[in-house]
């Protein structure tokens, strides 16, 4: 049976999978949801003995049914390939009573490149079936993370071309160094004389000016959006539930159908919202616990029923977390309201208009499978060096935003349900913060790449292939423009 996806902002815009994964965003801004969370109707036997691959394919095709079993193994293949430094491709580790899922070894070493390495195939496939003549021209701005691991999903990818900007002198060296050093044909990078925010709004611009569509198509060329609210993200991140619970079960860790507690590292809240939708295919998942950094607003918003981003912005040294509208919760609250897009709409407008809304006492019944958290800077750094001194075992900031978090979940409730980590970043990643928390007097005055160098010498494990590439790489990309220059450079790049 088809899977129909449906606006969350009007009932009436339905569309199918491919549909909603080549327009990204709904039609008056809503986002598309499943009219319905399939079954997982498999055999824990038979899942505990499948590959990482096997997985995607039987969690995707429930959730995708208007691509063929050909098209969707076409794209699993060529998304969890050899990019990945693991042929488990997301691996367990267990330290400190705890499962920690590594979903940082794809070739940006976070877990952006989970959905990222597979979504520019979903999505060329999905021009395909719906007669899409044009090549797809990805346009995006970042603040860091997303753009390099969007650069590496869909460089040398055909019938695309991904154009990057970001903020000049707004992201960390490395990031910027990992940017510019991108190769393939299809790939440009450029930095603005600006902030995230207008780069964000520059290219925005882009997307709803009508007249540079017009232009566009007369040239062979149409935009989507590599960003984390296109349901051909989410669901790629729903397979590694499944595979982490399968694994746990495989390795003796647990009885069938135990339940588990999962915790996410959160922002946007997709990653998490994933978990909720392998909890609802019938994945035994008992607590979703969210955990948050300085930017607490989805702990208030656990906390009180109001969401509130009237509040100063925290720069912390879990930056992918630094979020104050965390653009998924929209799914999550159109179901709690019922499925109304138009209840829902009004919330979103509340927050729109005024920065809040406050869901109400019925809808709160409906949080009851969450649990929200937070953790402050000296926590974070505490508990990474703590981990550390007990197991030998170093985990980057934000995954320890999470181990602080379940720390506390446990003081509160004395819950001892096994606990399911999402692993989101290699420590490598974010050296400075981690070696910082681990012994500050001993590392602070060391370059980046001798810190590198020690952090791969107390945590044993190998420097990251993406740490090495950029330790020489050629500076490919040096474009740098002002914010009005912006739409001119596009064109220029499309030789429009
Ligand atoms: C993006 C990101 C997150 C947050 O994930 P959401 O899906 O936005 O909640 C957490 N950790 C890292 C390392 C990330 O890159």
């Amino acid at each position: 049976m088809e899977l129909i996806y449906a606006s969350t902002r009007n009932n009436e815009e339905k569309v199918t999978a491919s549909q909603a994964i080549l327009k990204g965003l709904a039609n008056g801004g809503g986002l598309y949801v499943p009219t319905a969370i399939p079954a997982l109707d498999i055999d824990l036997e038979k899942l505990s003995k499948m590959t990482y691959q096997e997985t995607a394919y039987e969690v995707m095709r429930r959730f995708l049914t208007d691509f063929t079993e050909e098209e969707l193994k076409n794209c699993i293949r060529n998304a969890y390939d050899s990019k990945f430094d693991t042929e488990e491709i997301a691996p367990l580790v267990k330290a400190d009573g705890a499962y920690y899922l590594e979903l940082f070894h794809g070739s940006t070493i976070a877990f952006k490149d989970m959905a990222l390495s597979i979504l520019p195939h979903l999505l060329i496939t999905a021009a395909r079936k719906n007669q899409v003549k044009n090549d797809i021209v990805i346009l995006t701005a970042t603040s860091g993370d997303t753009g390099k691991a969007a650069l590496a999903g869909f460089a040398n990818v055909d019938h695309t071309k991904i154009i990057v900007f970001y903020p000049k002198d707004g992201v960390s060296p490395i990031q910027k160094k990992q940017m510019v050093t991108q190769k393939g044909d299809n790939t440009y990078v450029v930095g603005i004389n600006g902030n995230f925010d207008q780069a964000q709004t520059g290219v925005k611009k882009m997307f709803s000016d009508g007249k540079l569509a017009q232009l566009m198509d007369q040239a062979g060329y149409q935009f989507s959006s590599a960003n984390s609210i296109n349901i051909g993200r989410l669901v790629p991140q729903i397979v590694y539930y499944v595979y982490a619970y399968a694994k746990l079960y495989a390795n003796g860790e647990i009885e069938k159908g135990e339940k588990i507690n999962v915790v996410v590292p959160t922002g946007n809240f997709g990653n998490i919202l994933a978990a909720f939708y392998a909890k609802n295919m019938g994945l035994p998942i008992a607590k979703l616990i969210c955990a948050s950094n300085e930017n607490k607003v989805l702990y208030d918003f656990f906390t009180t029923g109001t969401y509130d981003k009237n509040r100063e912005f925290r720069l912390t040294s879990s930056p992918s977390m630094d979020i104050l509208i965390s653009s998924n919760l929209e799914r999550l609250i159109y179901r709690l309201a019922g499925e109304d897009g138009e209840k829902n709409a009004e919330f979103m407008n509340a927050l729109g208009e005024e920065g809040r809304y406050e869901i109400t006492p019925e809808m709160r019944e409906g949080l009851k499978d969450f649990y929200g958290n937070y953790t402050t800077e000296e926590e974070t750094a505490a508990l990474i060096q703590g981990l550390y001194e007990k197991t030998g075992y170093v985990i980057d900031t934000h995954t320890a935003v999470a181990a602080g978090v379940y720390g506390k979940y446990k003081n509160e409730t004395g819950d001892n349900t096994k606990t399911l980590i999402a692993s989101t970043a290699s420590p490598f990643k974010f050296t400075r913060s981690v070696m910082d928390a681990i012994d500050s007097e001993k590392y602070g005055s060391l370059g980046d790449f001798e810190l590198v160098e020690k952090l791969s010498e107390i945590a044993n494990v190998k420097v990251p292939q993406a740490i090495e590439e950029i330790r020489n790489a050629e500076e490919l990309h040096k474009t740098v423009c002002e914010v009005e220059e912006m739409e001119d450079t596009v064109k220029k790049f499309l030789k429009m």
